[in-house]
């Protein structure tokens, strides 16, 4: 026993040991946690004044960040949109859910196919558990009925089902000047209130501010009751939207105005939260699915350290800021574990007192001891999928690259044997190939490698289905 208490604890006088140990786990008779989930769409990880943007104002995100946890090696599941939200929503690879493809890297709006009914999703696990459940903002799950929200374990949707930029209109300019000054009926994407579309065109101008007046009314309905709101912003995706008061406000232009929407919708969310004393009794978790879409100049973000952006098995395609808020009882640190957004889930799942699936593989993990201060994070191992193949693995600190491929364009797959190796405390930006220095630590890679290939079964795939 005495063995699993640190050094450190056996300092402390003993009523500071006490109360350590009781921060482990909530009381069995405290009330369940409420949750929400803050989702970014390509937001970078050099892109919040917290994670070192010189320019972005986030003051919000920063307050986070003091008060509670800013894990800096915390990654995505994929590095573009769906195969991303798959992976939050299920705590599973998408490889396994069908949900990423070699052929189509996303949905599109001619998509016949969408994440299978039979998937647990992380709204269904907490409803089970007694949680209202709501999803606001971006999908990008299946826009069909069946794939909604709704069908998923929400009981209500609010938001644009699929990406910012698909549907284009006749008259929008064409190839990327759109972007350069966009205007909401460029994109003739429809904002959904459950399964029926409710606008059309978008107005993608108010639409961080519409995302935020939404959940913060769903707070004020739910609060004799325990919620759970997934909020995907739209944003900062491509084509930028931000609203009459915040445009113009950012010194890092257009894109610094969207990421300081954000951060103001953060902030209302939090101040909603400490108005109806809520905010010792709500988990908040802000990241994004995927890096920056660097092919958009200076209309995409930054990874900041990190190598390349979205559409890569780089640093910066699948490293995202990740921050957790519950003042009270999250023991505030800067948290250099690993993490994944595989791992919201079964976090979620064990701090609700709620089951996760067991008959099935989850790829996720329970971050709570870290979260509670009581622990280290179980996550030692990364896989990189793009689309169906898997590219490259991180185990502690050393990440392998088997096969590299430039984010979009016409670039081929390049195999690597032996892999790429980078050893990403020394080097996070992957810049100096070690292979020949450290190969017992490509060894264990590859062990890793065969474990994961021996026990995996691909579902079946869903991305290229089309209606
Ligand atoms: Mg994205």
């Amino acid at each position: 026993m005495i063995r699993h208490v640190s050094l450190r604890m056996l300092l402390l006088p003993s009523a500071l040991l006490l109360a350590a140990l009781e921060n482990q786990a909530p009381a069995a008779d405290a009330p369940k946690p409420n949750m929400v989930i803050i989702f970014c769409d390509d937001l970078g990880y050099g892109d919040l004044a917290c994670y070192g943007h010189p320019t972005i104002r986030t003051p919000n995100l920063d307050r986070m960040a003091r008060e509670g946890q800013k894990w800096t090696q915390f990654y995505v599941a994929a590095s573009v949109c769906t195969p991303s939200r798959a992976g939050l929503m299920t705590g599973r690879l998408p490889i396994r859910t069908g949900m990423c493809s070699s052929h189509r890297r996303v949905l599109f709006p001619d998509s016949a196919g969408g994440l299978p009914g039979e998937e647990v999703t992380i709204a269904e696990v907490l409803k089970s558990a007694g949680y209202a459940t709501h999803a606001i903002g971006k999908w990008h799950l299946g826009h069909l009925p069946q794939f909604l929200p709704t069908s998923q374990g929400f009981d209500s949707y609010f938001g644009i089902p699929y990406s910012n930029d698909m549907d284009r209109a006749a008259e929008s300019p064409r190839g990327r000047e759109a972007f350069w000054a966009p205007k909401a009926e460029y994109w003739n994407v429809p904002l959904m209130r459950g399964t029926e579309i409710v606008e059309r065109p978008t107005d993608q101008n108010t639409i961080t501010r519409r995302y935020t007046d939404e959940v913060v009314r769903l707070i004020q309905e739910s609060k004799d009751r325990p919620f759970f709101i997934y909020l995907a912003h739209s944003m900062p995706h491509v084509p930028l939207f931000a609203s009459e008061q915040s445009a113009g406000g950012s010194r890092r232009g257009l894109y610094g105005d969207v990421i300081e929407e954000i951060d103001w919708s953060v902030g209302r969310v939090l101040d909603t939260l400490v108005e109806l004393n809520l905010d010792k009794r709500t988990l908040v978790v802000f990241t994004s699915d995927n890096g920056p879409w660097l092919i958009f100049d200076q209309h995409g973000g930054s990874a900041g350290l990190l190598r390349d952006g979205k559409g890569c098995t780089w640093e910066g395609g699948m490293r995202e800021p990740a921050l957790f808020w519950w003042p009270g009882t999250i023991r505030p640190a800067v948290v250099r574990e690993l993490g994944s957004t595989l791992d919201l889930l079964p976090t979620a799942a064990k701090l609700a007192g709620a089951a996760a699936p067991a008959d099935r593989v989850l790829d996720g993990y329970d971050l709570s001891p870290v979260l509670l201060g009581a622990g280290t994070s179980p996550r030692e191992t990364v896989f990189f999928y793009r689309g169906t193949q898997l590219y490259a693995v991180r185990k502690g600190a050393f990440k392998a690259h088997f096969i590299t491929q430039p984010a979009y364009g016409p670039g081929k797959p390049e195999q690597h044997d032996p892999p790429l190796l980078y050893h990403l405390d020394h080097d996070p930006g992957e810049r100096y190939n070690v292979a020949e220095k450290y190969p017992e630590a490509i060894a264990e890679i590859r062990k890793a490698v065969e474990r994961h290939q021996a026990e995996l079964v691909p579902g079946e795939p869903q991305l290229d289905k089309t209606l």
